[in-house]
């Protein structure tokens, strides 16, 4: 799936949720993120993004390996 990171703090820019087709983008405290069991991986939100915060999950570069999971923080969280 693709992942939302570090650029994406305190912008929320929202351009991705009206791009993504399944609407699985959510919105949480300080940024976005998107529920990896329901994205398709079709990067429409990718190219739309305004800070470029959005890359395929394989794709984050290392100091940004936390994203991932936070992500999968915000989706399993009770
Ligand atoms: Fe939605 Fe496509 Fe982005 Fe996945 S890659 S979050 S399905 S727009």
């Amino acid at each position: 799936p693709y992942v939302i990171a570090e650029a994406c703090v305190d912008i929320t820019d929202m351009s991705c949720v009206e791009e993504c087709p399944v609407d699985c983008i959510y919105e949480g405290d300080r940024k976005l993120y998107i529920h990896p069991g329901e994205c398709i991986d079709c990067g429409a939100c990718e190219v739309v993004c305004p800070v470029e915060a959005i890359s395929m999950k394989r794709a984050l570069p290392d100091d940004q390996a936390h994203h991932a999971e936070d992500n999968e923080r915000f989706f399993t969280q009770p």
